[in-house]
């Protein structure tokens, strides 16, 4: 399996397969957009009340509490869920990895949700799956298609896929 494969990777197949393969190669525009802005900053707030987030390898985790026994991940919004979810998961799976059983939490702090995440021997299936999957499309010498712009009006990187 590949171990180089990021969180926001993951995070990205599921928003959008061109979006990941942008990404992947380095084109970013990210830091020049209000949502990621907004992301940020409820992040950071977060953050400052909680603990720092700790870099293992190619993942990087928000924070851990209990004994390193909970995972948790914040978000700006839970419209993007699946995304989220599977984010964590993949963590969940890369520490199991090296020996740590842990379960996890997405924190949406502006709607006052938490949803609880477990890894089953589905879910570790389906990542083999998805970072196979990945794998495919980073190798990929051109772009996947874009999507249907109406699903893409908040995205970063819309100017640079709708340019005329
Ligand atoms: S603008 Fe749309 S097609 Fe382009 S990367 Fe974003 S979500 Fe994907």
């Amino acid at each position: 399996m590949n171990t180089t494969i990021t969180g926001t990777q993951v995070n990205y197949y599921f928003i959008c397969r061109r979006k990941l393969w942008l990404f992947s190669r380095g084109i970013t525009f990210e830091k020049y957009h209000e949502n990621v802005d907004i992301g940020s900053f409820i992040h950071d707030t977060y953050y400052n009340r909680n603990k720092k987030e700790i870099q293992i390898g190619p993942v990087k985790i928000d924070f851990f509490d209990n004994n390193y026994e909970v995972v948790h991940e914040v978000k700006k919004t839970s419209k993007l869920e699946q995304a989220a979810l599977w984010q964590l998961k993949y963590y969940l799976f890369f520490l199991k990895q090296y020996g740590f059983e842990a379960t996890g939490v997405v924190h949406v702090p502006e709607e006052k949700k938490t949803i609880k995440v477990e890894l089953t021997g589905e879910d570790e299936q389906r990542i083999f799956d998805i970072t196979g999957d990945i794998e495919t499309i980073l190798d990929s010498p051109a772009a996947p298609e874009r999507l249907a712009s109406g699903k893409c009006k908040k995205c970063a990187y819309y100017e640079f896929c709708f340019a005329e």
